[in-house]
């Protein structure tokens, strides 16, 4: 390698993320002594990026920056947790400076604007692959998981889920030459919810008080509110018309440049939005989308008894298998 290991960790990663005071040792020695705060629960994420798997080929290094620790984030947001510490695992086909300072600064922006440190990690040489792990806290016993569902709690998602996956679609069928400004910036709207996907930290930590289970939004929203279910013993009725669809999509099927069909199964079964899909209370709703942007979250469906997940269509829930993507699938 032209830049040794040592330099390379130096020059990008030393100072990549934000400064801590919880940190005694950080990148430098064999490893980080970390220092949690009393009263807290400590929780652990780890997610890995493969090229060709989890991004295309020649991806924006900034985005894959970007998304390494995003999705790691979003994992600590669906727990309800706030983020403190991250350890990066790279391996490299070879040093390629100009990548490794975009790659840097996708992820060093991200993670300051959390204010997460970069502790350590590792670097080898290999396929492009990213592994990274964080950790944040909870406040003892209140962190939010998939299995505290109950029947009649209400199903809520945030955001609009699809987008990422049309933003995908944008980026593998080479849509983004469009006919007008405006369906330009639609497309490329959709284009940066896959390449930039915002964790929602903020609703994670409001949720604690609320919601009953929570996940991530990581493998399609069907397959995912599927999980929820499972973990929490109930079926899950949706319904498609309640399904929130973004301006930019919309745009996109005016357009003809995906059929509403097309836009529908992204939002049903596209992965990558990293929204939070949760349950509440009907009781707590009004206060909470009080508190919210308005469609910052949209209630989509129920918890039921009995397992599964269920469509309604004309009032009656039909049951359906989940086609979610399943890597081993
Ligand atoms: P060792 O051989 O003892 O495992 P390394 O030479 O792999 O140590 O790493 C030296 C230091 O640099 C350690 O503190 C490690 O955590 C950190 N480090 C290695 N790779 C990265 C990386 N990609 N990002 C951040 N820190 C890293
Ligand atoms: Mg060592």
């Amino acid at each position: 390698m032209p830049l040794g290991e040592f330099a390379l960790i130096e020059r990008y990663f030393r100072a990549a993320g934000a400064s801590r005071g919880d940190v005694p040792v950080g990148v430098g020695d064999d490893g980080a002594i970390l220092r949690p705060p009393p009263g807290f629960d400590l929780v652990a994420v780890s997610d890995t990026l493969v090229e060709g798997v989890h991004f295309p080929k020649a991806s924006a290094p900034r985005s894959i920056g970007h998304r390494a620790l995003a999705v790691n984030l979003s994992d600590i947001a669906a727990m309800g947790a706030t983020p403190a510490w991250a350890l990066l695992s790279l391996t490299l086909p070879s040093v390629d400076d100009g990548w490794l300072a975009e790659f840097s600064a996708g992820l060093g922006a991200l993670a300051r604007m959390h204010e997460v440190a970069l502790v350590g990690g590792d670097t080898t040489r290999g396929p492009l692959t990213l592994g990274v792990q964080v950790m944040g806290f909870v406040p003892q016993g209140e962190g939010l998981r998939r299995s505290g569902g109950r029947v009649g709690d209400l199903l809520c998602v945030s955001g609009t889920p699809g987008d990422a996956a049309a933003g995908l679609a944008i980026v593998q069928r080479g849509l983004a030459d469009a006919r007008s400004a405006d369906l330009a910036a639609a497309l490329a709207t959709l284009q940066a919810r896959f390449e930039y996907p915002t964790p929602r930290l903020a609703l994670g930590a409001r949720l604690r008080a609320v919601a009953s289970a929570c996940i991530d939004v990581s493998d399609g929203l069907y397959g995912d509110a599927s999980k929820l279910a499972a973990a929490s013993s109930c079926a899950v009725h949706i319904d498609p018309q309640r399904l929130p669809r973004s301006a930019a999509l919309a745009a996109a099927v005016s357009a003809g440049v995906f059929t509403d069909a097309e836009a529908a199964g992204f939002t049903a079964a596209g992965g990558d939005d990293y929204e939070l899909l949760f349950t509440l209370p009907p009781a707590a709703l009004a206060s909470l989308q009080g508190e919210l942007a308005r469609g910052e979250i949209t209630v989509i469906g129920a918890l039921a008894s009995g397992a599964g997940l269920w469509l309604m269509a004309q009032g009656v829930p039909q049951p359906v298998t989940p086609g979610g993507f399943d890597h081993f699938g």
